[in-house]
């Protein structure tokens, strides 16, 4: 019997849903089981220059219709996904493992607030009117025209959305192909937007590797690319984007710093290294991966996070007590369990997990090393997946500098009691989306990103808007022409 999970065809293209079997197929394996739930195809190159030309094709009218016009469709597409929510999450759970516990308050709903406020900016995406005596200059704020969106595997459906909603919003059309590891939920939201009334060929998704997405950020028609994934990844994207003087937005990897200043609530500063380590199995890119704590309450901090670490929840990820969910493959379960090891070697102190757990699928242990230090390969790669590494410190200083001693720049947090010393240490941490004695909330009002290798551009927020779209200029003369001869 056909699991439930299973997509109708592997592409959506010009409003319906479009098989190609002569591609690769592409298992979709749940990983709390390791069961093949899913097959979608590779495209083919035919399938690839159908969704461009029909892309492409769609845009121009879409451009036309008014902001309010399109930005109604979006929030109707908000609502939809928010009635389905339920059905939603339980496919974002079948695609990535996470649980349901998270997967009903973080995804379609996050992919729902994302259409639903760029929907509403829609009709207020205006120019200028800039006067020069007589004469004036007015812009206009103008789509970019085609734009391909690549998403990593962690959040599917949120990626699609945080990517199609201002790109859409904006009057450009889309061509967005999902990670290969997680392509079922890309396809619902194509799916939502017809349904909401988008015209047919503005959102399309493609399924495929890396090959598909070289295909679609080269192809020459093709004016922008937003890219979600690691940093060799986003360093090729980026250079092949260059040579089309394509726009881009990157976010890409992090290993982010959480400073823990010994003045902190202990126990929020232990839940803010939760939700920034073992949120999603570890599987986020803001994560703050590296937690500096100020020796003063290092042993009252690890002996805190070591016991509540203990409450959390391994189990059937479609049983909503569960709180903690496998990692996404079989892959990606060998790359983290090899950290932990080299974790081990390089002398880390092992608080907490630090293994395989003992069931079916790819469960990993949340696991906690402290003192870890700054040449520790799990203090220096992004490890993604659940591994704490937990560093201590003497002075703000040190650690700012230890803090900011990194390729990376997405994310930074701080917790303290004195204010005057987080808004300084925010203002000298190199990291694009910060967060002071919170971390990993991601609200759709405000941009997120990263500096340094983590990334390009923003997402989410008003700032989006200006990476989707472009200003034209016209100067209007109301006199004569001067001119030399
Ligand atoms: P990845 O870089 O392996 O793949 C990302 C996407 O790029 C996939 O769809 C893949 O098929 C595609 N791709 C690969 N090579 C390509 C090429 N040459 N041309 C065009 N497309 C190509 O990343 P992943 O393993 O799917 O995701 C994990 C990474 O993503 C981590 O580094 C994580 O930090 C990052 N990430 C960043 C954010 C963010 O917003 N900053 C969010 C989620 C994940």
């Amino acid at each position: 019997m056909t699991h439930p999970a299973q997509p109708k065809a592997s592409h959506f293209i010009n409003g319906e849903y479009v098989e190609d079997t002569a591609g690769t197929p592409i298992p979709v394996i749940y990983a709390a089981t390791g069961e093949q739930i899913a097959t979608v195809h590779a495209a083919t190159p035919a399938i690839v220059e159908q969704a461009l030309s029909t892309a492409k094709a769609a845009q121009k009218a879409w451009a036309r219709m008014t902001g309010t016009e399109r930005g109604r469709i979006l929030r109707r597409a908000a609502d939809i996904m928010r009635e389905r929510n339920h059905d939603l999450s339980v496919l974002e759970t079948y695609d990535t493992g996470k649980p349901l516990q998270e997967t009903l308050v973080a995804d379609a709903t996050s992919g729902a607030d994302a259409l639903e406020y760029f929907g509403g900016l829609a009709a207020s995406l205006t120019g200028e009117h800039i006067p020069l005596g007589e004469d004036w200059v007015y812009t206009k704020r103008e789509a970019l025209g085609l734009c391909v969106g690549i998403g990593a595997w962690n959040y599917p459906t949120q990626i699609a959305c945080w990517k199609g909603a201002p790109a859409l919003a904006c009057g450009n059309s889309m061509v967005f192909k999902p990670s290969e590891t997680t392509p079922l939920c890309a396809l619902k939201v194509a799916e939502i937007l017809i349904e909401a009334g988008a015209p047919a060929g503005v959102f399309n998704v493609v399924q495929g590797m890396g090959e598909v997405g070289g295909a679609l950020v080269t192809d020459p028609r093709v004016d922008k690319v937003s890219l979600t994934g690691s940093v060799p990844t986003g360093k090729k994207v980026y250079a092949a984007a260059a040579e089309g003087m394509k726009h881009v937005t990157m976010e890409l990897g992090g290993k982010s710093p959480l400073i823990i200043f010994d003045d902190a609530d202990i126990d929020n500063a232990v839940g803010g290294a939760i939700n920034g380590n073992f949120y999603s199995s570890g599987q986020v890119c803001s994560n703050g991966t590296r937690v500096f704590v100020q020796k003063g309450i290092k042993e009252k901090f690890l002996a805190r996070l070591a016991e509540r670490t203990g409450n959390a929840i391994l189990g059937d990820p479609m049983d909503e007590a569960t709180s903690f969910g496998p990692m996404v493959t079989e892959n990606q379960m060998n790359i983290v369990l090899g950290y932990i090891e080299k974790g081990k070697e390089e002398g880390a102190r092992l608080i907490c997990g630090g293994r395989r757990a003992d069931m079916d699928g790819y469960f990993i242990e949340p696991t906690v090393f402290a003192d870890v230090t700054d040449d520790m390969t799990i203090a220096r790669e992004e490890i993604f997946g659940p591994v704490m590494s937990v560093l201590d410190f003497d002075t703000e200083e040190e650690v700012v500098a230890r803090a900011n001693d990194t390729e990376f720049g997405l994310s930074a947090g701080v917790f303290t009691k004195d204010f005057t010393r987080a808004h300084r240490v925010i203002g000298n941490l190199e990291a694009g989306s910060c967060f002071i004695n919170s971390y990993n909330d991601a609200p759709v009002e405000a941009p997120f990103g990263g500096v340094k290798a983590s990334g390009v551009g923003r997402e989410n927020s008003k700032e989006a808007i200006k990476h989707f779209s472009q200003v034209k200029s016209v100067y209007v003369r109301m006199g004569d022409v001067e001119a030399a001869f």
